[in-house]
């Protein structure tokens, strides 16, 4: 539903497009319309100031109005544009793999401290549930001596993964297996994982009625753990002694109010010096320990 008499230019499409998304996302409009035009105009959000007066071509401004379309049915914008920026390298995005987040990025920190105090080389580390495989290719972008396993339960997120590990060019660093958990890893007799590394899904049941609308989008496998939250982190965490070298870190992102039972989680498993981080929000969103050795 186009008014007819605007022209084409950039300050207007925009114009436009955040009336006709005003009814959902109220003062967000023009923040939403400006992300997806930015998008499909292939600049940054910045860009469309400089570019307000610039015609735009009918083949773009078609494909902007039917973003649009879709974003006013909640669509994330990643999977509209299919690519999502995450620690500085754009990753492709599709319904396949839960969009990167940003407080993700404080995860693939964590991992990367863990990693220089590493003075093995290759650093070995296994990533469950990799999904886009964001943090195994930052993690492989940024330390030159990461030797990384990556698992997914779902094939066609693996798909993606493998593409996104192609397209940064770090896909000889990173193997990737279909692997529910540890299932399809094979642990040696002692364990030979300098690190584990995971986002695993830890949203309560209870509370994924509550959330944004745009998760609905998302693969809920990646999202959704059961009563507490913790139906996945549980046997991750007990798992991993047989995977880990002693003194080996398990490093992993969790939800708001999950840090004790986390933590007496790595405890009871034998972890020690355990460092909880918080986000760039101020909540609880890492935890890391060290894996004592079996007794
Ligand atoms: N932080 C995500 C969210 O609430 C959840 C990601 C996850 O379950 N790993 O949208």
């Amino acid at each position: 539903m186009r008014i007819a008499e605007t022209t084409d230019k950039v300050a207007n499409l925009l114009f436009e497009a955040s009336a006709r998304l005003e009814p959902e996302y109220g003062s967000d409009a023009s923040i939403e319309a400006r992300a997806i035009l930015a998008g499909v105009l292939g600049c940054g959000t910045t860009d469309l100031f400089l570019r307000s007066r610039e015609e735009v071509g009918p083949l773009f401004r078609d494909r902007f109005f039917e973003l649009v379309e879709r974003r006013l049915k909640r669509e994330p914008v990643a999977y509209l544009l299919g690519s999502m920026p995450f620690f500085g390298i754009e990753f492709v995005a599709t319904p396949d793999v839960l969009i990167p987040r940003p407080e993700t990025e404080l995860l693939v920190e964590c991992a990367l401290e863990i990693l220089s105090r590493i003075p093995v080389n290759p650093k070995r580390v296994l990533e469950i549930g990799t999904g886009s495989g964001c943090i195994a290719v930052a993690l492989a972008l940024r330390s030159s001596s990461a030797s990384i396993l990556a698992t997914d339960v779902s094939s066609p997120a693996l798909n993606v993964a493998r593409e996104n590990a192609r397209r940064v060019g770090v896909a000889d660093k990173i193997q990737f297996t279909q692997s529910n958990l540890y299932t399809e890893i094979s642990s040696g007799k002692t364990g030979h994982f300098d690190m584990i590394v995971s986002n695993p899904p830890y949203v309560r049941t209870r509370e994924m009625r509550g959330l944004d609308p745009d998760l609905g989008y998302e693969p809920r496998v990646a999202l959704e753990a059961g009563e507490q939250g913790l139906d996945v982190i549980c046997p991750l965490v007990s798992g991993a002694p047989r995977f880990l070298k002693p003194g080996g870190i398990l490093a992993l992102e969790f939800g708001i109010d999950q840090s004790n039972l986390i933590s007496e989680l790595m405890v009871a498993n034998r972890f020690d010096k355990l460092m909880i981080h918080k986000d760039f929000r101020g909540l609880d969103r890492v935890i890391q320990g060290e894996y004592r050795g079996s007794i």
